[in-house]
C-alpha cells in the first residue's frame, strides 16, 4: 500500500492498497453497507477500538478490472499528514506493506494490463511538464507505439516463417524473386524502425528538456531578454522548491519544449576569482546548450567586445537576437555571421516588441529538423531503452536482408531476424531481464 497523492497537507489524500487482501483488510476499518467494485463509497474509517479516524470515500475495483489488474482499494480521506498517517499505520498494522517505487505499475506490467513502453509512458506523464510533453506520454499510455510495433513484428514473423518452411520443406534455394521480394518486405520494415530510431532526436528533447543560453557582451540588455521571455512564457511550475530556478536556468515553456533558459549575464560576477568561475561556467552553459542566443545592442556598432563573444561561441547553435530595436540603429551585422547564426531577429526587451517573434523563431530552431517526428501517428522513442532496443532491432534486420541478398543460407536471414524479433520483444516487454525491470520501476515515485 502508498500514499499516492504527495507528502503534506491537501484538501484530500489518496491511499492505495493492492492485492488479493485489499478487501478484507480495509473491512476491519470501513464497513460499506453495500460495496459495488468502480463506486465510490463514504463512510467512517474506525480502529478496531471504534475510534473514527476520518471520513473517508473508498472506491473498490474487482480484479482483473483495476489498475494493477488484482484486487484494488483506494482511499479518499482529509488530507491531513496526521490523519494519513494514523490510516496508513492502521492498515500496515493489519498486514499490509508500504509499496515500493513504481511497484503498482509493475504489477500492472506483470499481470499483464500494460506493455513495457505503455509502463514507461506513466512516468513520462507524470514528469511532464508541458502540454505537448504530456500529450505524447498520453498516447504512449493508450499504447500508439506498441500498436505501431505489431504489424512490424506480423510481418517478421510471417517472413521468417517462410524462409522456415522453406529451409524444412524444399530442397531449392529460395527463387531469386520471392528473395527480392522477401528483401523489400524487410526493407520497408527497416525503414520504419528507422523513422522510429531517429524520432529519439525529438522525443530526448522532448523528455529531458533543452536548454537556451543568451550570450552577449555586458549591457545589450540579456537579462532583460531573459526576465521579458519569462514573463511573457509561462515559467513551468513544479511541487519541488529549487527545480524552477537554480542560480542562473529558469525553467519555462517554448514550442512545447520544456526549456531551461540561462542567462549567462547572471553568470558574472564583479568579484574577480570569482568572475574566472563565472565565465568558465558560462562556457559549459553555452556547450550544453541546444541553441545560444547571441544578443547585440543594435544603437551601437558592431565592436570588439562582440567579436570576442562571437569567438566563443564557434560551433555552437546560435541565433541572432538584435535587441534594442527601440533605439536609433547603429548596428552592422557582418554579413557572414547572419548566415551562420540565423537572420537577426530584432526585439526591444524594454518596449516588449519583437517576443512573439522571438519565442516563435526559438521554436523554430529547436525543431529544425526534426518536423518530420512531430506527426505523432508514426510513434516516438523517448528513451536511451527504446532507442536501444529499436536500434539493436534494427542492425539485425540490415544483416537479414544483407544475408538474403547476397544469397547466403536462409539459416543467417532467419538467425538475425529472429534476434531483430527479440529487440522488439525487449522493447515492448514482452522478453524481459529482471535488472531491467527492477531500473525502470525504481525511477517511479512511490504510490504510482
Ligand atoms: P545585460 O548586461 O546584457 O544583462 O543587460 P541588461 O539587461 O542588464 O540591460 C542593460 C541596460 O540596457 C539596462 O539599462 C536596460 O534597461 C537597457 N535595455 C535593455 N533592453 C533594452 C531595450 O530593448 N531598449 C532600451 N532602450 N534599453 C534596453
Amino acid at each position: 500500500m502508498a500514499l499516492a497523492t504527495p507528502v503534506g497537507r491537501s484538501a484530500v489524500s489518496l491511499l492505495r492498497l493492492s492485492g488479493s487482501q485489499a478487501q478484507s483488510l480495509i473491512k476491519r476499518f470501513f464497513r460499506p453497507v453495500n460495496w459495488v467494485p468502480r463506486r465510490a463509497c463514504v463512510g467512517n474509517f474506525e480502529t478496531a477500538q471504534g475510534e473514527v479516524l476520518d471520513q473517508v470515500l473508498v472506491t473498490w475495483f474487482q480484479a482483473p478490472s483495476s489498475y494493477t489488474g488484482e484486487d484494488l482499494c483506494e482511499i479518499g480521506c482529509h488530507g491531513s499528514p496526521a490523519v494519513v498517517e494514523s490510516i496508513l499505520g492502521e492498515i500496515l498494522g493489519a498486514g499490509a506493506r508500504l509499496a515500493r517505487p513504481g511497484e503498482f505499475t509493475m504489477r500492472a506490467f506483470l499481470n499483464g494490463r500494460i506493455d513495457l513502453l505503455q509502463a514507461e509512458a506513466v512516468r513520462d506523464l507524470i514528469e511532464s511538464n508541458t502540454r505537448f510533453q504530456a500529450r505524447v506520454a498520453a498516447e504512449q499510455i493508450g499504447g500508439r507505439l506498441s500498436r505501431l510495433l505489431d504489424p512490424l513484428k506480423e510481418e517478421l514473423i510471417r517472413i521468417a516463417s517462410h524462409l522456415e518452411t522453406h529451409l524444412e520443406f524444399v530442397e531449392d534455394e529460395v527463387e531469386p524473386e520471392v528473395r527480392e521480394r522477401l528483401c523489400q518486405a524487410l526493407g520497408e520494415v527497416a525503414s520504419q524502425l528507422d523513422h522510429l530510431s531517429k524520432s529519439f532526436q525529438l522525443g530526448r528533447l522532448l523528455r529531458e528538456g533543452c536548454q537556451v543560453s543568451i550570450c552577449g557582451r555586458p549591457n545589450v540588455g540579456k537579462s532583460s531578454i531573459f526576465n521579458a521571455l519569462l514573463t511573457e512564457e509561462r515559467a513551468i511550475v513544479t511541487s519541488h522548491p529549487g527545480t524552477t530556478r537554480d542560480a542562473v536556468g529558469e525553467l519555462c515553456e517554448i514550442a512545447g519544449f520544456s526549456v531551461r533558459l540561462v542567462d549567462t549575464a547572471g553568470i558574472r560576477t564583479t568579484n574577480d576569482p570569482v568572475e574566472r568561475l563565472g565565465v568558465e561556467r558560462s562556457h559549459s552553459e553555452i556547450e550544453t546548450s541546444d541553441l545560444v542566443l547571441f544578443v547585440l545592442d543594435g544603437s551601437e556598432s558592431f565592436g570588439l567586445l562582440d567579436e570576442a563573444v562571437w569567438e566563443g561561441l564557434r560551433g555552437r547553435p546560435v541565433q541572432l537576437v538584435r535587441n534594442k530595436s527601440d533605439l536609433e540603429r547603429r548596428l552592422e551585422i557582418p554579413s557572414e555571421m547572419e548566415r551562420d547564426a540565423g537572420k537577426e531577429v530584432a526585439v526591444s526587451a524594454l518596449v516588449g516588441t519583437g517576443l512573439a517573434e522571438l519565442r516563435q523563431c526559438l521554436g523554430e530552431r529547436l525543431l529544425d529538423g526534426l518536423e518530420s517526428f512531430l506527426d505523432l501517428e508514426s510513434g516516438m522513442v523517448t528513451n536511451v531503452r527504446q532507442k536501444g532496443c529499436v536500434d539493436e532491432a534494427l542492425n539485425h534486420l540490415v544483416r537479414s536482408e544483407r544475408a538474403l541478398t547476397e544469397g547466403l543460407s536462409e539459416e543467417f536471414v532467419l538467425y538475425d531476424l529472429r534476434k531483430a524479433l527479440d529487440s522488439l520483444g525487449e522493447l515492448t516487454g514482452e522478453i524481459t531481464v529482471d535488472d531491467i525491470l527492477e531500473k525502470i520501476f525504481s525511477s517511479f515515485c512511490i504510490g504510482k
